[in-house]
């Protein structure tokens, strides 16, 4: 059986699959259905997946973990911020309406 190999359109995971396979393949990596399939020649079953592309796209994971882990703490300490608003020495102007 055929194994095709396919390219994550979200995360770049590459991975295989059987091409009995049904419907869109699913990115192991990140769960998102509709991968790229690469037209390169099938690999030959048990062959061991090239070593350094798979490291190079579990580094490529973590970074975007770690920018997804940052920006998402930022916003949270942005929030935190912005929602303890302490109205220290500054009064709301009397009069001022607006
Ligand atoms: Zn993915």
């Amino acid at each position: 059986m055929p194994i095709y190999e396919y390219e994550c359109r979200e995360c770049a995971e590459r991975f295989e699959e059987l091409a009995a396979v049904a419907g869109d393949p699913i990115c192991p990596g990140c769960g998102a259905i509709g991968a790229r399939r690469l037209y390169s020649a099938p690999s030959p079953p048990g062959r061991v997946p090239r070593g350094a592309r798979v490291r190079d796209s579990e580094a490529r994971r973590g970074e975007r973990e770690a920018a997804r882990r940052d920006r998402l703490a930022d916003a949270a300490a942005r929030r935190a911020r912005g929602e303890t608003p302490k109205p220290a020495g500054k009064p709301p102007r009397p009069g001022g309406d607006s």
